[in-house]
């Protein structure tokens, strides 16, 4: 920020990072909006690079932190603010027919880039070198009620970009505000605004939504307002028909919310494997029905389920392998007896597979208390485990001189 202003330009901390700080919090990230286009934040910093196509803004790297700059944006509509850099440094926006805003590259000042943002609490604006906070859309006002209110007509913000929507649904649960009575009335009549996205910025927000630590009070939003079928359609189909199978859903989030909270690693292949955990055994067992084996049922439901996911969602193959092994293995930890059983706690995806399991019980699945089974054989060391399998005792022998460690 002093760097910018010594060449004469604005700069100023904004968004999640100015909220947390007034609210006690540390934030995740820092945000600077300045009135120097991106070329001239470039000309600055050696080490950064300008990204986005809908947004351009540049990313400025301070060892492990990226700082992300972005320039004042203007009104798209009347193009006012245009600060005369012309089409081909990108200064223009773009709507397609619905209103969803294509591009915003029309730069304005710092009252009408406060007029651009999301959320009142959002558009708070601190001047490091004058210690002041510029507040143009009543965020302070907000951040005291503990309040979530777009800033101007819910309806028109969200039909610009839907994803406003989920932006709201998750700065609620994050930090436990409630939502303005006409930002939360708008969202049932925009919802289906959210079919619109581009299913990578859908799997985007969907890190967001379930990675923050509230994934639990973010999906009780989700449903409160109807908006998870935009994201997971199918497992919303199957909720209707058996709602009790939401209870796992729920376990998963809150396990993931407690891991989160005590810094241990999380990753989306388990949230996603449990969010399609419903049509996922549902389809297994039509087609089980159908005459399939039970491996081949689970199979070809998982690979439907994906498929018909990521039309809406994307859903990168680095988690939708660990997720068809989480499901295959709720089937492979069915089998108590031989080598290949014993060899199972050994496998790179046991320990996922494993504590899906437990959840599944925890959500009511009936396994025959597998999962108790499978922590008291953890315990055996790898003797001691073929043994047990070999042996078909109903019990695992305790081994009580050792502990063995369990696999990762
Ligand atoms: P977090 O703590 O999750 O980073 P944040 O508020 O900083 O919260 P970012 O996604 O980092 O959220 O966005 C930075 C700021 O950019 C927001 O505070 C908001 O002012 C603005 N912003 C982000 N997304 C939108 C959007 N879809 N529409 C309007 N303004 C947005
Ligand atoms: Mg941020």
């Amino acid at each position: 920020m002093s760097r910018l202003r010594s060449q004469g330009h604005q700069a100023y901390l904004v968004g999640g990072a100015v909220r947390d700080l007034l609210l006690g919090g540390h934030p995740k990230d820092f945000d600077i909006a300045t009135d120097a286009t991106p070329e001239a934040v470039n000309d600055l910093f050696r080490n950064s690079r300008i990204i986005g196509r809908r947004f351009r803004i540049v990313h400025v790297r301070f060892g492990r932190e990226i700082i992300e700059v972005t320039t004042f944006r203007g009104h798209h509509d009347s193009g006012s603010g245009d600060t005369g850099q012309g089409e081909n440094s990108g200064n223009h926006s773009r709507q397609s027919a619905s209103g969803l805003l294509l591009r915003d590259n029309v730069y304005g000042t710092l009252e009408e880039d406060a007029m651009r943002r999301d959320l009142t609490v959002n558009a708070l604006y601190y001047d490091s070198g004058k210690f002041e906070i510029f507040d143009h859309a009543d965020g302070l006002r907000d951040l005291e009620g503990r309040k979530i209110r777009i800033i101007g007509d819910p309806e028109q913000r969200y039909t610009e970009d839907p994803v406003r929507m989920l932006r709201v649904l998750r700065f609620a649960a994050r930090l436990d505000f409630t939502i303005e009575n006409d930002t939360a009335a708008a969202i049932p009549r925009c919802g289906h605004l959210l079919a619109e996205i581009p299913a990578a910025r859908l799997f985007d927000e969907f890190l967001k939504l379930f990675l923050s630590g509230s994934a639990a009070k973010t999906l009780a939003k989700l449903l409160e307002f109807d908006i998870l079928r935009y994201l997971f359609p199918e497992t919303c189909v199957c909720l209707q028909q058996d709602p009790e199978s939401l209870a796992l859903i729920q376990a998963a989030m809150e396990n993931t919310d407690q891991r989160i909270s005590v810094s241990k690693p999380v990753t989306p292949a388990f949230i996603l494997a449990a969010l399609l955990w419903p049509v996922v055994s549902q389809d297994s067992r039509r087609l089980e029905n159908e005459g399939d084996a039970p491996m081949v049922a689970m199979n070809s439901a998982g690979h439907s389920a994906i498929t018909n996911a990521v039309q809406h969602i994307s859903i990168p193959r680095r988690f939708s392998q660990p997720m068809r092994e989480i499901w295959e293995f709720q089937l492979r930890l069915q089998r108590k007896t031989g080598r290949k059983a014993a060899e199972l706690v050994e496998h790179r995806r046991f320990r996922a597979a494993y504590d899906f399991l437990l959840l599944r019980e925890q959500a009511g699945a009936d396994t025959g208390d597998l999962g108790a089974w499978w922590t008291e054989l953890q315990t055996l060391t790898q003797e001691q485990r073929l043994e047990r399998v070999a042996s078909g005792r109903s019990r695992p022998k305790r081994n009580r001189t050792r502990r063995s460690t369990p696999a990762a």
